[in-house]
C-alpha cells in the first residue's frame, strides 16, 4: 500500500515501527512536520489510518479524544463528556 502525502504540509511520510519481544507498534509520520498517526499493532492499519487522515484539525482532535477516552478515569472526567465529544464528531461527517 502506498502512503499518501502529508495532508498538512504535502511532504512525504514514512512508516515507522518499534518491535519488542512483547509487542509491535506501527505508525506513519511526516518527515517535515512530524505529525503522526496513533500506534497500532499492524502495518496495514497504520497505513490505512494515515491515508484516510482528515485535513480538518477539529476532526483530528475529536478522533484523538475519542480514541484516548477509553483510558480516561471516570473520576477525572465530567459525566457525559465522552458522549458529547462523540456527538460533536458525528456532526462533522
Ligand atoms: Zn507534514
Amino acid at each position: 500500500m502506498k502512503l499518501k502525502l502529508c495532508p498538512f504540509c504535502g511532504n512525504e511520510a514514512e512508516l515507522k515501527y518499534t518491535i519488542t519481544v512483547y509487542f509491535a507498534n506501527y505508525w506513519v509520520e511526516c518527515f517535515r512536520c512530524s505529525i503522526s498517526t496513533r500506534r497500532v499493532p499492524s502495518e496495514d492499519n497504520a497505513i490505512e489510518d494515515w491515508n484516510k487522515r482528515s485535513t480538518n484539525p477539529i476532526v483530528e482532535l475529536l478522533d484523538e479524544l475519542i480514541e484516548t477516552s477509553e483510558y480516561w478515569s471516570e473520576y477525572d472526567v465530567p459525566l457525559g463528556l465522552h458522549d458529547r465529544i462523540k456527538q460533536a464528531r458525528k456532526l462533522l461527517d
